[in-house]
C-alpha cells in the first residue's frame, strides 16, 4: 500500500487549494476510505516518481459552536489514518485557538509533521511565518497554494518523512 499524507488544519487556511496544487494537472481520483465520511477525501498523488495518497480534511461549518473541539476530533481521525501529516496554517493570520487544538493532536500522535505556512504570496509576506518556529514543529515551509510558490520544496520535504 502507498503511504498516506493527511492534510489537516482549521477551516479556510487553504488545505483544499494546497491539495489541488499537490495533485497538479492530474485528474484527481476521489475514493472513499472505508468507514469514514466525506469529512475526509483521498486522492492518488505522485511526486518525483513516488506515489502516495493525500487525504484532504474538512466538512465542518467554520461558524459552528465548539469549532476547536470539532477540528480536534477530525484531526485525530485523519492523523490516525496517516503515515505523515501536512499541517497547514494561514501565515497571514497567525496561530489561533483552533490551530493550537490541532497542534496538541499532532504532538500526541508522534507522527511526522510538515509545518506549512500558507498564503505567503510574496517575499514580503515571508516574515510573517518566522513566528511559527515557536510552535516547536520544526521549520515552517512557506508556500502560496494559490500561486504555487514553494510547493515543490514542500513536497520534497514531505517525501523525506513519508
Ligand atoms: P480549506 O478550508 O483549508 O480547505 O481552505 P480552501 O482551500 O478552501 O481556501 C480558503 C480560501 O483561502 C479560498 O478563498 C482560497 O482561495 C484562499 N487561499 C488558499 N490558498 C491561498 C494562498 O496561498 N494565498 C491566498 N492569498 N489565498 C489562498
Ligand atoms: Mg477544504
Amino acid at each position: 500500500p502507498v503511504p498516506v499524507l493527511a492534510v489537516v488544519g482549521r477551516p479556510n487556511v487553504g488545505k483544499s487549494t494546497l491539495v489541488n496544487r499537490i495533485l497538479g494537472r492530474r485528474e484527481a481520483v476521489v475514493q472513499d476510505i472505508p468507514g469514514v465520511t466525506r469529512d475526509r477525501v483521498s486522492y492518488d498523488a505522485e511526486w518525483n516518481g513516488r506515489a502516495f495518497t493525500v487525504v484532504d480534511t474538512g466538512g465542518w461549518d467554520p461558524d459552528a459552536r465548539g469549532l476547536a473541539e470539532r477540528i480536534k476530533a477530525q484531526a485525530e481521525i485523519a492523523v490516525g489514518l496517516a503515515d505523515a501529516v501536512l499541517f497547514v496554517v494561514d501565515a497571514s493570520i497567525g496561530i489561533t485557538d483552533a490551530d493550537e487544538a490541532v497542534v496538541r493532536v499532532l504532538r500526541k500522535s508522534g507522527k511526522p509533521v510538515v509545518l506549512t505556512a500558507n498564503k505567503v504570496d510574496d517575499e514580503r509576506a515571508e516574515i510573517e511565518a518566522y513566528g511559527l518556529w515557536n510552535l516547536g514543529l520544526g521549520e515552517p515551509h512557506v508556500v502560496s497554494a494559490l500561486h504555487g510558490r514553494g510547493s515543490g520544496d514542500l513536497l520534497d520535504a514531505v517525501l523525506e518523512v513519508l
